[in-house]
């Protein structure tokens, strides 16, 4: 009897969403939410309307997974290409389609209406290596990258490293990439500065000093703030608090909470500078990771636009959260300083969560070209 009536509210379940994904296009455009008019595909646009359709594909395409992994007795679902996850027509989309299971742990975000795929945006620290030791298969992954017809771009929000340092670092463990791909929160907060015509006091590591090379730091009025362990002490804080009580602005190059190092997590820059919002009762401006125009910035020079890039790395809410709010897919990767649940802090969800940078290539060069 519990079988039948199991049975009968599956069947029912299977039915509803037939009925839903044929009908869906007419009744989104019907409503003005079509692809035609004005969303432009999910993850173009980050506001309610966007994330209220992910969230509808999203509920249906777990549904479908759900239904046919019971169809097989208990065996483990496949993922499903050709549901909500790819560029097809709905209508071919509402035919589940069981291809080989893809190397991936968990894919459940749209990208319906997206264009083709032009660029790749690589996070550094804990998704291609940590301190002086690269993930396993990261650099002939990001070979493999190369050959496909794909911009590549390397962004991070260190605070700690010069470009130039980065640069020689990640050659000698043998990464093929050269200085004018990486784009870094301190080139973002150079420019700011430039921008702005400030006079920086820069709580950044001295490795970092050379970024800000011509910048005038003569009696300073405005606070840059990065990760700066040796120079995180009370009087040079109380140097800055006093600053920003004065009226300088506080710019962060980011508010990172933590990273990972060799020997664990270490604090990252973020509880410093909400340290000082909290005491001068300001707000920083932020201009690293997780911000838009950080994303915008990193794409400009490749001639695409958000919807055309995804983004690879290990920090849910900075480098996924960030760019999936800005119209880019985003790859969450578990190495580095992800932690267990790391893809339930944002909404909507990561595109896809994976092991690590060489699973989240080999989706790409399957599914995104
Ligand atoms: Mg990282």
């Amino acid at each position: 009897m519990a079988f039948t009536l199991y049975t009968l509210i599956q069947t029912a379940i299977l039915c509803t969403n037939a009925v839903a994904v044929l009908h869906e296009e007419r009744f989104l455009s019907k409503i003005g939410w079509g692809v035609d008019q004005g969303v432009g595909g999910f993850g173009d646009d980050p506001g309610v309307k966007a994330q209220v359709l992910n969230l509808i594909r999203s509920v249906r395409t777990v549904m479908r997974v759900d239904i046919e992994g019971q169809n097989e007795a208990g065996a483990a679902p496949d993922i499903c290409r050709g549901t909500a996850t790819n560029a097809h027509t709905h209508t071919e989309i509402s035919v589940i389609q069981r291809l080989q299971p893809l190397p991936i742990i968990k894919q459940v975000s749209s990208m319906a209406g997206r264009r083709a795929l032009k660029a790749v945006l690589i996070d550094l620290s804990g998704t291609l290596h940590i301190e002086d030791t690269a993930v396993p298969g990261a650099q002939e992954a990001l070979n493999r990258l190369r050959q496909a017809s794909v911009a590549v771009k390397f962004v991070t929000n260190t605070t700690k490293e010069s470009k130039r340092n980065l640069l020689e670092r990640l050659q000698r463990l043998n990464f093929d990439l050269q200085e004018k791909e990486i784009f870094t929160s301190l080139s973002a907060a150079r420019s700011l500065l430039e921008q702005k015509q400030h006079r920086p006091l820069l709580l950044v590591e001295d490795s970092a000093l050379e970024d800000f090379t011509g910048i005038d730091t003569t009696e300073p009025n405005a606070v840059v703030i990065g990760l700066a362990p040796d120079h995180f002490n009370y009087q040079t804080l109380n140097k800055a608090f006093r600053m920003i009580l004065d009226g300088a602005p506080l710019i962060a190059i980011h508010k990172a909470r933590y990273y990972k190092r060799k020997d664990g997590l270490a604090l990252g820059p973020g509880p410093f500078v909400t340290g000082l919002e909290y005491a001068t009762d300001c707000k920083a401006t932020v201009v690293g990771k997780p911000e838009k125009t950080f994303f915008t910035q990193a794409l400009s020079d490749l001639g695409c636009s958000p919807n055309e890039a995804v983004m690879i790395g290990d920090d849910a809410r900075d480098d996924v959260g960030g760019a999936q709010n800005t119209g880019m897919l985003g790859i969450l990767v578990r190495t580095g300083k992800y932690r267990e649940g790391d893809e339930n802090k944002i909404n909507p969800p990561p595109h896809l969560t994976c092991d690590s940078f060489p699973d989240a290539v080999e989706h790409i060069l399957k599914n995104l070209l």
